[in-house]
């Protein structure tokens, strides 16, 4: 166990302050057919309807919204995004209003991410965004803040926001607890990475607890190295000034890959709906073709040394729902 300087706590004892009560523990279990030695962390296990990766941010992002007293929350996204249908839920159950900025995606049908939202917010509380408008949507969000009242909060894109990192952080606690009980020690890890502050925060955990000796492969579903390179240092400073710690960045062992095929965010093609069957048929998983279809694509095209890999599906079963059609399509 390493002791956090100062504070004289362990970082478990300390994150668990900031969170919800709720479970974050999943299992992990072997998928060779799949991919060799390799386990994969059943992360979808979190939650039936939100993305497991989201789950573990709102964990702590709720009580920071309780603790300061916020009463309504500007929730940024895309039409058909896990984040904002993920984060609906939680606000609607601890009685926080939600204010919906949300960039118009002009589809035919409603289904999935999209048809989700709807049953979760009233269309007319949502404020739409067009494309042109969209880098700008910050200031129009931060604006509509300003003329409220009471206290609202502007949640970024992808809940990203340093209140989420004592969540995202429980990932690297746990991956350490399946070691522990599995016998294994993994030298290479697979995470995707969005705006990124998962996979950061999970290998600010493992800094913090001083596990070093980890390759950590980050599939780039959305973004670029540089931008994730900033949030790293970023968060890194966020870290060591609230836990007073100094993190050795030298030791971070970080590769970052991008898909072999539908590279840009949201694409999918037959390539993508191929491996969705599978990773099915050799490993039972359902996995969402917009992140984790891509991601296992990408670990599985990577080779690593002998030693067992460990590959996180944050995705979940339930962002298939909205490519039913073309998965009919395929399998006809
Ligand atoms: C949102 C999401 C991620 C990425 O999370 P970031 O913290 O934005 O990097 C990864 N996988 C899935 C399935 C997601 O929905």
């Amino acid at each position: 166990m390493v002791y956090l300087y100062q504070n004289k706590e362990t970082l478990p004892t300390f994150i668990a302050k900031h969170l919800l009560p709720l479970q974050l523990f999943t299992r992990i279990h072997s998928i060779n057919r799949y991919r060799s030695n390799t386990y994969v962390k059943r992360e979808d296990e979190l939650s039936a309807s939100i993305v497991g990766s989201k789950y573990r941010k709102y964990a702590s992002i709720i009580p920071f919204l309780k603790q300061q007293n916020f009463s309504e929350v500007a929730i940024i996204g895309g039409e058909n995004s896990n984040n904002i249908v993920g984060i609906l839920q939680f606000l609607n159950e601890h009685n926080l209003t939600a204010k919906p900025f949300l960039l118009k995606q002009n589809q035919h049908n409603l289904r999935g991410n999209s048809l989700w939202l709807r049953l979760l917010c009233p269309e007319n509380e949502i404020y739409w965004i067009e494309r042109k408008d969209w880098t700008r949507v910050n200031d129009i969000a931060y604006a509509y803040c300003n003329r409220q009242t009471h206290k609202t909060f502007v949640l970024e894109e992808g809940g990203n926001h340093e209140s989420a990192l004592w969540g995202a952080m429980t990932l690297a606690i746990d991956i350490l607890r399946n070691e522990q009980q599995n016998s294994l020690n993994f030298s290479d890890i697979f995470i995707d990475s969005g705006t990124g502050i998962t996979s950061i925060a999970m290998i600010l955990g493992f800094a913090v607890m001083q596990e070093h000796n980890r390759n950590f492969h980050i599939t780039m579903i959305a973004g670029n190295e540089s931008t994730y390179r900033n949030l790293l240092q970023k968060y890194t400073s966020y870290i060591e000034n609230t836990l007073s710690t100094t993190i050795d960045t030298s030791k971070y062992n970080i590769t970052f890959h991008t898909p072999p095929t539908a590279k840009s965010f949201g694409a999918v093609n037959t390539t993508v709906l191929n491996e969705i069957q599978l990773i099915a048929r050799t490993t039972g998983m359902l996995v969402d073709p917009i992140y984790s279809a891509k991601h296992f694509l990408t670990a599985k095209n990577t080779v690593t040394q002998n030693s067992p890999s460990l590959l996180i599906f944050n995705g979940s079963s339930f962002g298939l729902a909205g490519f039913q059609e073309k998965i009919e399509q395929k399998i006809k």
